[in-house]
């Protein structure tokens, strides 16, 4: 299947490796996150010349620490290869690629099985369209913050729509390429790490609660405030929150609506938009 933009790995600005397990931690803090990926990567770190027994060996050690008790949500498998790609640690990846292993593709011996490493393309290439894609290729250069946005289906269809409505056409995303309106794109997102009413559970992420080998979607009463809902409703759950009083809901509601707006004036002082 031929996709417009290779989500995985879109530029050298910043990758994703969530499908990996890269997020399935109770601790997915960037801080943690960095830890793990360099411990596997000065382990596997090219060009040093590995051959299959020191793989499995380093897989026997590495892989019941990456799936033990510090796992998330049992079900999903998080792998021990997946490490820096770069020096300068801006990408993140499969450390057995062969574009790690000079056309070499160990991706055999991973616990999924070369094929289905290969040819594994989350929801998020079927399910955003172009545009939605392309803000965030464009809006994000973080691998930690763009593998958290770019399998958010949610929250960046949300974001998009909210913003085409307000223009009352489809915005061209393109344009995010100017330095002015990619911090705007980029502060919107990064709500999904200094959201302020973001709920403080280790077992939360986004708008999922994991207990033990289940999993439920959270959802934001409204009711119990007095409140009928929120435009903003799809989010406020995306970026994990929980409040504890309407107040809450109004600042919260204040606050996107602040970067909708910012996004609108940016966006329309831009020369050359077509
Ligand atoms: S979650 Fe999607 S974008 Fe991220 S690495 Fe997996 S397939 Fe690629
Ligand atoms: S071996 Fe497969 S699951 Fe592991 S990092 Fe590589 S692509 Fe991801």
């Amino acid at each position: 299947m031929v996709f417009p933009y290779h989500l995985c790995q879109p530029d050298n600005q910043k990758s994703c490796a969530a499908c990996c397990g890269l997020y399935n931690y109770r601790d997915s803090s960037r801080a943690g996150l960095e830890r793990r990926l360099r411990r596997h990567t000065s382990c596997l770190r090219p060009p040093r010349p590995l051959d299959g027994a020191a793989f499995r060996s380093y897989a026997r050690r590495f892989r019941p620490r990456e799936n033990g008790r510090a796992k998330l949500f049992p079900t999903i498998y998080n792998c021990e290869f997946v490490g820096f790609l770069d020096r300068s640690e801006t990408t993140v990846g499969c450390l057995l690629h062969p574009s790690q292993r000079h056309g070499d593709d160990w991706r055999r011996l991973s616990f999924h099985g070369g094929s289905l490493c290969a040819d594994h393309f989350c929801l998020s290439y079927s399910y955003l369209t172009c545009q939605e894609q392309e803000t965030v290729i464009l809006g994000v250069d973080d691998w930690y913050l763009y593998g958290l946005v770019i399998t958010d289906i949610d929250l960046v269809k949300t974001y998009c729509r909210h913003l085409n409505d307000r223009l009352g056409y489809t915005f061209v995303a393109r344009l995010i390429e100017h330095p002015l309106l990619k911090e705007v794109v980029h502060r919107f997102f990064a709500l999904k790490i200094n959201w302020p009413f973001r709920a403080p559970e280790p077992d939360r992420f986004g708008k999922y609660r994991f207990s033990d080998e289940s999993y439920q979607e959270a959802f934001i009463d409204y009711e119990r405030f007095g409140l009928r809902g929120s435009p903003y409703d799809a989010i406020f759950r995306s970026l994990g929150s929980e409040f504890a009083a309407g107040d809450e809901v109004r600042d919260a509601h204040r606050l996107i609506d602040s970067h909708l707006e910012r996004f609108l004036t940016t966006y329309e002082s831009l020369p050359l938009r077509s």
